[in-house]
């Protein structure tokens, strides 16, 4: 019985549900379902007609993550996560999966299934290329960032928003995941013994880069500036040539808009680590790291034109229009976004939670080499995070390092 009291589904389970509970397939459908969660908190189900091949997805929010049972998380994350895809998918169409039901007792909600879509992670690891990503990431994140803050919302309104995905468990997720555990030598940190003595003396041993990180906390917990995703990480991103579609927003909350430009580039930091250690033929090797080079560049500066524009555009509040504020705006949105890019980079080699792009490399010693670029670059951004104004400026801090 799904309707009276929450349990952990299986796969028999989300046949079950698929068939009582949804009215979505055929009478006589031949389900099947697998489980195909990867992600940290939650478990994905498939669900399958073997008669006609159509396919939803079921996904659950389990009582702890999977990564480990010290995080207790509230499943009404899979509230926030199935309102938010709904928002999103108002703001800023076909860039998010269709939501088809949020069932509050069962903390699970279903949507489209993305399977003829491939996990941007996985794909920027198998070196494929996706011309139209940075223009499509750009109308997402310009559309869900601005058209949610008070430049454009009414002011009670927006308020409205920020009670109602006030989120603190996830947010205390990344307050300590993000924001303060890689940058001391806290136990629960997770890296390579060859890494550390390099992360003693660039992150924990320098006093500067603390106080940074203390200030960019703050500035994550008290800044309520735009509806944010808050994971926007390449495992959260389903891509295939002609088509981008934005998934996992569970960790969405008010906080400020250069959180998710800055996790999209760290992401892209990553891929382009990746690329430098494990492609070996040198011409390939050059033109992907070419390509996403030219990504993270184009990222930056599509963000920064459709910003602009989208303001002239849709802004509402009278001050919106005094001149330079729209420049001082987006100057701090662009400073926040190089800072988080160094936050994400530093915490995927130094934290608990890592990313694939970087573990998968098998030579150790390549892998350190890739470990310590990102952590200089990480480094850097967050410490000239005033100077980053131009994609361009990413590609040359970058460079630097590789
Ligand atoms: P978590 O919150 O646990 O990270 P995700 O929403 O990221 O969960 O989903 C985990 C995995 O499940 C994804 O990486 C993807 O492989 C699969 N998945 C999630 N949503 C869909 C979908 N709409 N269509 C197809 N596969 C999906
Ligand atoms: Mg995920
Ligand atoms: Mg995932
Ligand atoms: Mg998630």
């Amino acid at each position: 019985d799904f309707t009276s009291c929450y349990f952990t589904m299986n796969e028999e389970d989300a046949v079950e549900y698929a068939k009582t509970m949804l009215d979505i397939f055929d009478d006589d459908a031949e389900l099947t379902c697998k489980e195909i969660g990867d992600g940290n908190l939650n478990y994905v189900f498939r669900v399958v007609d073997e008669k006609n091949g159509k396919s939803i997805i079921i996904k659950q929010a389990g009582p702890v993550a999977r990564i480990s049972d010290e995080f207790k998380v509230s499943p009404d994350r899979n509230r926030i996560e199935s309102e938010i895809l709904k928002l999103q998918g108002e703001l800023a169409p076909g860039f998010v999966p269709k939501m088809y039901k949020y069932d509050p007792v069962m903390n699970c909600c279903v949507m489209e299934d993305l399977s003829d879509h491939q996990i941007m992670r996985t794909a920027l690891m198998e070196h494929k290329k996706f011309p139209l990503f940075a223009d499509h990431i750009t109308t997402f994140m310009v559309n869900t960032l601005l058209l949610t803050s008070d430049v454009v919302m009414d002011h009670k309104e927006k308020k409205e928003l920020v009670k109602k995905f006030i989120n603190p468990e996830l947010c205390e997720i990344t307050e300590d995941l993000v924001y303060t555990e890689p940058f001391y030598d806290c136990p629960r940190n997770d890296l390579l013994d060859e890494t550390r003595k390099f992360v003693q003396d660039e992150i924990w041993n320098d006093q500067q880069l603390a106080l940074e990180t203390a200030k960019l906390k703050f500035e994550f917990m008290t800044n309520a500036q735009s509806l944010l995703h808050g994971d926007l990480h390449t495992g959260s991103i389903f891509i295939k040539e002609d088509s981008t579609k934005v998934i996992d927003p569970e960790f969405a909350f008010y906080g400020p808009a250069g959180y998710d430009v800055g996790n999209v580039i760290a992401n892209l930091i990553f891929a382009y680590a990746n690329a430098k250690f494990t492609i070996d033929d040198e011409g390939r090797r050059k033109d992907y790291m070419t390509y996403l080079e030219e990504t993270i560049k184009d990222v930056i500066d599509l963000f920064k034109t459709k910003f602009l524009a989208a303001w002239d555009e849709k802004a509402t509040e009278r001050v919106a229009k005094y001149p330079g504020f729209r420049e001082y705006y987006l100057d701090s949105i662009l400073k926040d976004t190089a800072a988080v890019t160094g936050l994400e980079l530093c915490r995927r080699i130094i934290g608990i939670a890592h990313v694939k792009d970087i573990t998968s490399i098998e030579d150790q010693s390549k892998r350190v080499r890739a470990e310590k670029l990102c952590l200089s670059a990480g480094k850097t951004f967050i410490l000239e995070r005033e100077t980053m104004k131009h994609g361009v400026d990413y590609v040359k801090v970058i460079r630097t390092f590789a």
